[in-house]
């Protein structure tokens, strides 16, 4: 019998393997129009009335005072995004993407179309983060625009891989480690009176995040064995449930020398912590995720990340730090997991390291005894290098000024309440001013 069941699990796996490679050979079959060819159905104008968007034979074209052409169809995290496009001589024009439903120019990433205006950025520029100087494209001249962007890992480190790709020819690829712009809406850029934007084919292709969600098969309540006879790709998963609502699923399919540790320790961690720090970052109206993932991979580069709600782990890592540092790196992810901070527009938006140092507090300031804590080189960090330092940050806060500064700024980021002059509104000093006040008392 157990060779039967290897039998039916090989087959399934390269059938697995064959659909796969089928949706990445032939991608078109998912693209979805975003352009009807006819009218401006699913597209709104934000900013100038003296602007003007309007369809002519199969072309959309904008032209008139500064506006923005969005896209209510959204918001989109991992898409490859193609557009056929042509600018005017002397015209400026932008592709946006992950803007905000509302955007001005500032919002979301541009992608710069530009043949010959006075600002020497040209088309396949990512307008302030990578820039080409070189003409590519004549002006009054169709071409084809496409971009592929995924939140991804690098090295342990969360970022956003944004590609450039113009008239076939793959530009290069931006990692964004600031991920500065989180899921959002496709918009056009209508520059200036002088210029003049024609499109006439845009669509969209979904991609899948990084890491799948595993079948959980188990029934909550308790850890679940998964049974030897079962055929060789089944799942190993391993369910928590908290209270009546809450389950985390840990799936060490492909780690099972993790799985004893991770009943043993990391569970219990997860069920004594996930409800402090839902109660932490409460906020009204907000349900914190009642069900996800905990996955750890066999071959995977870096620490962990979330995506979604989902908290992906490397098995190397884990096995090298069981005893020290693993349990509170997945404590940390369960504060993102939590935080799920949607997109604001760019100056309501909590800058990276905010994010960052507020995980980081709970793991480190709070989760962790303190004679694990790290220790800081004053000499050389800034409250703004997230993790540890701006966790650091905090508890200077919460330690001198607010005791639940953490709630409190949670919430404030949560509503899109984070702005440029956040901490001297809120604390009566600058982030720069608070920090050296932090400095001199540890350094006294
Ligand atoms: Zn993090």
């Amino acid at each position: 019998m157990a060779y039967r069941f290897f039998a039916h699990a090989c087959l399934a796996v390269v059938l697995l393997c064959t659909s796969l490679a089928r949706a990445q050979d032939a991608p078109s079959e998912r693209w979805l129009p975003l352009f009807d060819g006819r009218t401006l159905d699913g597209w709104k104008v934000v900013g100038s009335d003296k602007t003007r968007w309007e369809v002519v034979d199969g072309v959309i074209v904008g032209s008139g005072e500064p506006s923005m052409l969005v896209s209510v169809t959204g918001p989109y995290r991992n898409f490859r995004y193609r557009v056929e496009m042509k600018i005017n001589d002397g015209g400026n024009s932008g592709l946006y993407f992950r803007t905000a439903p509302e955007p001005g120019f500032l919002d979301g990433y541009e992608a710069q179309v530009d043949s010959t205006h006075t600002d020497p950025i040209r088309t396949g520029s990512l307008y302030g983060m990578c820039h080409v100087y070189t003409k590519l494209v004549e002006p009054d001249t169709w071409f084809t625009y496409q971009i592929d962007v995924r939140d991804d890992v690098w090295r342990g480190r969360e970022m956003t891989r944004i590609k450039v790709t113009v008239d076939g020819k793959e530009l290069y690829e931006h990692l964004d480690f600031a991920k500065q712009f989180g899921p959002g809406h496709f918009a056009f850029q209508q520059h200036d009176p002088k210029s003049l934007v024609s499109i006439r084919r845009i669509e969209v292709l979904t991609l899948p995040d990084r890491e799948q969600k595993p079948q959980p098969q188990t029934q909550p309540g308790r850890a679940e064995e998964s049974s030897a006879a079962e055929p060789a790709s089944a799942k190993v998963i391993d369910t928590l449930a908290i209270g009546d609502n809450v389950k985390i699923h840990f799936d060490v399919t492909e780690t099972p020398d993790l799985r004893k540790w991770v009943q043993s320790d990391l569970m219990p961690a997860c069920r004594d912590w996930y409800p402090r720090i839902c109660e932490q970052l409460r906020a009204d109206g907000f349900e914190p995720p009642a069900e996800f993932s905990v996955t750890f991979r066999d071959k995977m580069d870096g620490v962990a990340h979330t995506s979604g709600t989902d908290i992906t782990c490397a098995g190397p890592w884990y096995r090298n730090n069981l005893k020290t540092e693993a349990v509170g790196s997945v404590v940390h992810e369960l504060v993102h997991v939590v935080q799920q901070y949607g997109s604001f527009r760019r100056a309501n938006r909590p800058p990276g390291w905010l994010v960052e140092g507020i995980a980081d507090h709970i793991r480190w300031y709070q989760f962790e005894p303190v004679d694990k804590r790290r220790r800081i080189d004053w000499t050389r960090a800034n409250y703004d290098q997230a993790y540890f330092p701006s966790a650091t940050f905090l508890d200077y806060i919460v330690r001198t000024i607010d005791a639940q500064a953490i709630t409190k700024i949670n919430d404030d980021c949560r509503a899109g309440r984070y702005s440029e002059t956040y901490w001297v509104d809120k604390y009566g000093r600058t982030a720069e001013q608070l920090w050296a006040d932090a400095k001199a008392e540890a350094t006294q």
